[in-house]
């Protein structure tokens, strides 16, 4: 726990694959640079222009095995033939040093951080407006070859059945306005009093709580 007793917010986000979730984080933290973004492991071989230890950590399958062997994972699900997972520790750490995490994960993976951080976690889906339209940007990002693409969109539609098992849902047609959507509940999420402690602290203890951003305190 930090020192002045405030938890981080564990921010969970899915879609099925091409919905925009990694476009839609990715405003997030560059308008909260204070939320982290956990990495995940995969054994999932990158993409063009991914970076190892920024957008994932590519580990063979042995690794992957020993982590979970080791309990190293706070999740992990097999998604589209490969396996992910987030690291326990880095998930520990940030709830009690009072940092905010931000996951792109599937519903298993959601499912399974309610059910071991459940006053933590807040699990937001994004919606496609429609499964032509998933299909057209899945196509158009162009980073998969047709047959994983294929793989993807007969998947979405299961994936699609656990939006239920969500706090939030925002239909991303226009990106301006799905943002706007992301960053209401975010915000608003932050500001529930069980997360102000630290400027309730400040504020009684007399120093004062200057607000920079949510959860930013100016130095
Ligand atoms: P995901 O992370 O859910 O797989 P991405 O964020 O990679 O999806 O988005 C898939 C593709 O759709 C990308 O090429 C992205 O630029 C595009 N995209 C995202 N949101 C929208 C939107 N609202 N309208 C049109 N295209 C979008
Ligand atoms: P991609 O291969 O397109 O990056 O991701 C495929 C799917 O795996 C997405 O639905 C994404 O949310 C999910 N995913 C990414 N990292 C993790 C993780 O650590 N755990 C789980 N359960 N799913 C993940």
């Amino acid at each position: 726990m930090s020192s002045d007793g405030q938890r981080g917010l564990l921010l969970v986000v899915s879609s099925p694959s091409g919905a925009g979730k990694t476009t839609l984080c990715g405003r997030l933290r560059r308008e909260f640079p204070m939320i982290e973004f956990s990495v995940s492991y995969t054994t999932r071989a990158p993409r063009a222009g991914e970076r190892h230890g920024i957008d994932y950590y590519f580990v063979d399958p042995e690794r992957f095995s020993e982590m979970l062997a080791r309990d190293e994972l706070a999740e992990s699900a097999l998604v589209h033939g490969n396996s992910y997972g987030t690291s326990a520790a880095r998930v520990h750490s940030a709830i009690h040093e009072g940092r905010d995490l931000l996951f792109d994960v599937d519903f298993q993976g959601g499912r399974q951080l309610k059910a071991r951080f459940p006053a933590d976690v807040v699990r937001i889906y994004v919606l496609p407006p429609s499964l032509g339209e998933l299909e057209h940007r899945l196509r158009a990002r162009a980073t998969d070859a047709p047959e994983v693409i294929e793989r993807r969109l007969r998947a979405a539609r299961d994936e699609l059945q656990h939006y239920e098992e969500y706090d939030y849902v925002i239909v991303n047609d226009d990106l301006d306005r799905a943002y706007e959507a992301l960053r209401a509940v975010y915000l608003a999420e932050r500001q529930r009093c069980s997360r102000q402690r630290r400027a309730a602290e400040a504020v009684l203890s007399g120093q004062g709580y200057l607000l920079v951003s949510p959860g930013m305190v100016a130095p």
